[in-house]
């Protein structure tokens, strides 16, 4: 693909081109430029792409120009022609506001459907033409149940993140949408990572499938400096406020790994005098928003955030990410500070690691096949706290699945909490039906580039450059052979 692809000569239809020149995009991303014209061809196709990459534009642009040039085939109230699964209800609304963007020109419509929210307006919008629907599989699934919507006219299907589906238990409700799908179809699956059981997926639902895989737009190893401090769990949140502080950050995420962690320290950080707010599923939608725009405006300096109600937060070029408490799975860590230094510009991630956690931060200077420079800390003086304050607890339970991806959970706590269907997903029968947590709007402020770096690197001496050895590390995507060993995780 050369530099010179423009979207005209991808072959797009013209009020595409003109919704795409209303948004400003001049070139296609490197994604974009793989991936429009195999699916505009009309073949099967398996992304390895991440948010960030321009992917969404990569399947919807193509998805509206079929869609507008062909005819549809019974079209009835209810009956889409395109269906785009996602795992969050977040990534949802985001997907469909990129279809209605793009196809801003053209006369079709779109729907988005995810749970937590009540199910009457989705039946009513149900009974109206609905050519793209983007859906979560749980509240999808309940549709189905109740006869809302006639899944017979799907053309194409896309799979937008299906390592996060599958990570988030949601296969079972999949399969039971591909059953009721018709057979003739172009399925579309983006996946950041490969593993066995996503390839087992792609094997059994694309036929002949053109793969395409780009890079992060930047990698752990390369444009994100990375320190880690180790300090005990009990005085990191006043390590944290004292960094903030010292270092005048003004936008920062942090990753905690449990929904009550992510409250008490924003709460904690807030008693400081540094706004904070914590997004996680318990929180409503309306809470999460609020907080999401707090950041975002500058107003809230401070977003504490668990894995899954981070992910896919549309907010790039932070230009700092910490994490409160390492995750135990390593390649949330690459997924967390991807979320700093985006295109090209550079970012700083700093993890605060209790003596408990050196076995995750092991694993993860093995999958990035790095080590993570140690810092000390100036100036910090620990203040003591009674005996028995909830701050000395423990950082983690003993350490399980570690190195692999777990079942069901990821790394947020309580996982079985968090269930596997969406928010308010009233299903008598299928368990608790908790929170889903997830993204939230696209754009984003920068500020506070630059901010201070801690003192005084160490390097680290327990690991070698390259990478501890012992363990295996995980298998890299065979699937694809033309980058071998290109993809981190
Ligand atoms: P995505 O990876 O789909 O989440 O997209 C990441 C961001 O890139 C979104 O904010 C898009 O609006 C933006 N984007 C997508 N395509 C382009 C493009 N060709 N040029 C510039 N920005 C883009």
């Amino acid at each position: 693909m050369t530099t010179e692809t423009t979207f005209a000569s991808l072959g797009l239809a013209e009020p595409l081109l003109r919704a795409i020149a209303d948004v400003g995009y001049t070139t296609p991303t490197p994604i974009q430029a793989q991936a429009i014209p195999l699916v505009l061809a009309g073949g099967d196709l398996l992304a390895a792409a991440q948010t960030g990459t321009g992917k969404t534009a990569g399947f919807t642009l193509p998805i509206l120009h079929h869609l507008s040039t062909r005819p549809a085939q019974n079209p009835k109230p209810g009956r889409p022609r395109c269906l785009i699964l996602v795992p969050t209800r977040e990534l949802a609304s985001q997907v469909e506001e990129s279809v209605k963007t793009y196809g801003k020109h053209l006369p079709l419509t779109s729907m988005v459907m995810f749970g937590g929210v009540g199910i009457n307006p989705q039946f009513a919008a149900l009974k109206k033409r609905v050519d793209i629907l983007v859906a979560t599989p749980g509240r999808l699934l309940d549709h189905l149940g109740q006869k809302t919507v006639d899944l017979s006219g799907v053309e194409i299907l896309v799979l937008d993140e299906a390592d996060r589906m599958l990570d988030m238990g949601f296969i079972r409700d999949i399969k039971k949408v591909l059953a009721v799908l018709p057979k003739q179809r172009q399925n579309l699956l983006y996946s950041a990572t490969f593993s066995d059981e996503i390839k087992a997926l792609a094997n059994g639902l694309l036929h002949n499938p053109g793969c395409v895989e780009v890079a992060r737009r930047n990698t752990a190893s390369e444009m994100v400096e990375q320190t880690v401090h180790l300090v005990p769990q009990a005085h990191k949140r006043d390590l944290l406020a004292h960094l903030i502080k010292q270092h005048d950050w003004q936008q920062v995420l942090v990753f905690t790994r449990t929904k009550h962690g992510a409250n008490r320290l924003a709460e904690k950080l807030d008693k400081d005098g540094i706004s904070a707010a914590a997004i996680h599923g318990n929180k409503s939608q309306g809470a999460r928003t609020k907080a999401l725009a707090g950041f975002k405006s500058g107003e809230v300096r401070v977003l504490v955030a668990t894995d899954i109600a981070a992910r896919g937060i549309d907010i790039d070029q932070l230009p700092q990410v910490v994490n409160f408490e390492l995750p135990n799975v390593p390649e949330d860590y690459v997924h967390r500070i991807g979320r700093t230094g985006r295109a090209g510009a550079s970012g700083s991630a700093l993890s605060l690691v209790d003596s408990e956690e050196m076995g995750y931060l092991k694993d993860i200077e093995k999958l990035i096949k790095r080590s993570i420079v140690r810092v000390e800390v100036e100036g910090f003086v620990p203040v003591p706290r009674p005996a028995g304050s909830v701050d000395e607890r423990p950082p983690r339970p003993p350490q399980q699945n570690r190195g692999g991806r777990p079942q069901q959970g990821r790394s947020d706590a309580g996982r079985g909490q968090q269930g596997r269907g969406e928010q308010g997903r009233a299903q008598a029968g299928k368990g608790g039906q908790p929170n889903r947590e997830g993204r939230g709007q696209p754009g984003g402020s920068r500020q506070g580039q630059g901010a201070g770096k801690p003192a005084k690197a160490q390097p680290a001496t327990a690991q070698p450059r390259s990478g501890p050895s012992g363990r295996k590390p995980r298998p890299q995507a065979a699937l694809f052979s033309s980058k071998p060993g290109a993809r981190g995780h």
